[in-house]
């Protein structure tokens, strides 16, 4: 089995060696990351200029671009052959709810996906004693099972993992994405000369938090899975935008 790995938080990332050093147990993994912290690229492509691929010295490529870039790079011209599965992470802190929509973790998954690659995006959610092992096993251990028994076609799945250590871990849940309230406002700043500057402010704390979401799995120590599409179109709303349209 051949395995593309990619993240958002940089070729260098503990959680990336931690997911690489766990799944070469059971695959061939390739590695292909950005060459810097590109979290929040979302499922940005670079247009404007060439893209150069790298390879550090352990044996990891790194590419001047985001994590879209790097899957995209790798799955339609770097690779001889499709990967079986495209994995990304492991993120440094979550990916629930409206995160996903900003996430290059995510968005990297989602490339993979979009490419005909069954794809799982990989979060440690919080707390901070940073148990990217018990995170890598929890993802040896999907894989592992869709080995075993794979899903009717590709999926996308978004697993966040409690910061826990393996022993502490209450299972897995299949999960919707909660919702977080609207972000914090931006930081107004003054630079070295004097210039007013701006820092994008944290995301906002989670408002549907209930049972079944992501955010409710991790609170309760569990393993959340969300399986997610792409198709953004509000179904329920059409035929209200259908009448408006035609009055
Ligand atoms: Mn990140």
């Amino acid at each position: 089995m051949r395995i593309l790995l990619s993240n958002d938080d940089g070729y260098f990332a503990p959680g990336l060696a931690a997911l690489a050093n766990a799944l070469s147990a059971i695959a061939t993994v390739v590695v292909v990351a950005p060459e810097r912290d590109r979290s929040g690229a979302s499922n940005s492509l670079t247009l404007d200029r060439p893209l150069t691929l790298r390879e550090a010295h352990n044996g990891y490529f790194y590419v001047n671009g985001t994590p879209t870039d790097c899957v995209h790079l790798a799955v339609t011209g770097m690779l001889d052959a499709l990967p079986d599965m495209v994995i990304s992470g492991i993120n440094h802190g979550a990916n629930m709810g409206d995160d996903t929509v900003y996430s290059g973790t995510v968005a990297a998954a989602t490339e993979g996906f979009l490419l005909g690659v069954p794809s799982i995006a990989v979060s440690l959610a919080g707390g901070g004693r940073e148990h990217f092992d018990t995170a890598a096993q929890v993802t040896l251990e999907l894989v592992q099972r869709l080995l075993r028994a794979p899903l009717q076609s590709p999926m996308l799945l978004n697993v966040n993992v409690p910061d826990l250590p393996m022993a502490e871990l209450r299972g897995m849940r299949h999960t919707r994405l909660g919702r977080r309230h609207k972000a914090e406002p931006v930081i107004r700043t003054l630079n070295p000369r004097g210039q007013t500057v701006y820092w994008v402010g944290a995301a906002g704390p989670a408002q549907d938090a209930s049972e079944g979401t992501d955010f409710h799995a991790i609170a309760n120590g569990l393993v959340s899975v969300t399986p997610l599409q792409i198709d953004l179109t509000w179904y329920e709303r059409l035929d209200e935008l259908g009448g408006w349209l035609a009055r």
